[in-house]
């Protein structure tokens, strides 16, 4: 079983990431805690060029394929790997963060982020990606409490309203695919929610 976790800024994705990963490991499925960008070495060293763009002066189309890059090396020695061995794999970030940052965010065509992305995938979708929805401006109230935030304040709230929109946009398109959050909620009740979604996919 493949779970994504999306959303923006400060939504509390690496949380409940945490959080279903333990439940799993209580109900005896321990599962496969991974992130992007950054899950591999190989990913490391890309994030801290995609992070640092104020330096970097990346192109929005070099930035897209940086992630791609990213995200191939991710699903070839972490993801494909695990789902092969009939493993649980949960991740902070996969596919939609693109489409909504490079595509929505850098204004790159949604068609050809998607593009590139199942390329670099071989077409690996999640059976189930949980969006924690939030207003930017909360979520970024939350996410500056944190070290390195000075990059949050280089994109507009304009830029974080359309990566917003794109993720809700995505999950209405497949609402089958998508269990869609209210990340204002407190952490257990939203945790629980995950929780009932999980284990029904996988009979625990
Ligand atoms: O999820 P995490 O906080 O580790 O992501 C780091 C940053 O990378 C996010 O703040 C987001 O702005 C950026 N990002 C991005 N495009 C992606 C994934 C993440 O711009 N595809």
């Amino acid at each position: 079983l493949f779970v994504a976790f999306e959303g923006g800024e400060g939504v509390g994705k690496s949380t409940q990431v945490r959080l279903l990963c333990a439940w799993l490991a209580d109900a005896g499925r321990p599962a496969r805690a991974t992130f992007e960008p950054g899950g591999t070495p190989a990913g490391a060293a890309i994030r801290a060029i995609v992070l640092d763009r104020a330096h970097t002066g990346l192109s929005p189309r070099a930035e897209a394929l940086l992630y791609a890059a990213d995200r191939a090396q991710h699903a070839h020695a972490v993801l494909h790997p695990a789902l092969d061995a009939g493993g649980v794999v949960v991740t902070d970030r996969y596919i939609d963060s693109s489409l909504a940052y490079q595509g929505a965010g850098r204004t790159i065509p949604l068609d050809d982020v998607a593009a590139i992305s199942r390329w670099a995938t071989g077409g690996l979708r999640p059976h189930l990606t949980v969006l924690l929805d939030l207003p930017p401006e909360v979520g970024l109230a939350r996410a500056r409490g944190r070290a390195a935030a000075d990059r949050l304040e280089s994109e507009s709230l304009d830029f974080h309203e359309r990566v917003r929109a794109t993720f809700r946009a995505l999950a209405a398109a497949d609402p089958a695919r998508y269990l869609v959050l209210d990340a204002t909620r407190g952490v257990e009740a939203l945790a629980a929610d995950v929780r009932t979604r999980v284990g029904a996919l996988l009979g625990v």
